[in-house]
C-alpha cells in the first residue's frame, strides 16, 4: 500500500516536471529534449507531430 502511493507520487512529481515527451511519451533526456511554447518534445518531429495532434483534436470539434 505505501508502496503504491510512493509510485503515484513519482508519476505525478514527473507530470509536473514534464520530462515525457507530449507526442511519444518517451522520458526526455537533456540533450535531446526539444523546447517549444513552454512543452518539451524529445525531437522536432515530436513536437510537429503533436501540433498536428491538437489541429485533428480542434477540426473534430468543429464538425460537431
Ligand atoms: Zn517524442
Amino acid at each position: 500500500m505505501a508502496a503504491e502511493a510512493a509510485t503515484q507520487e513519482q508519476s505525478k512529481a514527473a507530470e509536473e516536471k514534464q520530462t515525457n515527451c507530449l507526442a511519444c511519451n518517451k522520458p526526455i533526456k537533456k540533450i535531446r529534449r526539444y523546447y517549444r511554447n513552454g512543452k518539451f518534445y524529445c525531437t522536432k518531429r515530436c513536437w510537429m507531430k503533436f501540433i498536428e495532434t491538437e489541429k485533428n483534436k480542434g477540426k473534430e470539434e468543429e464538425k460537431k
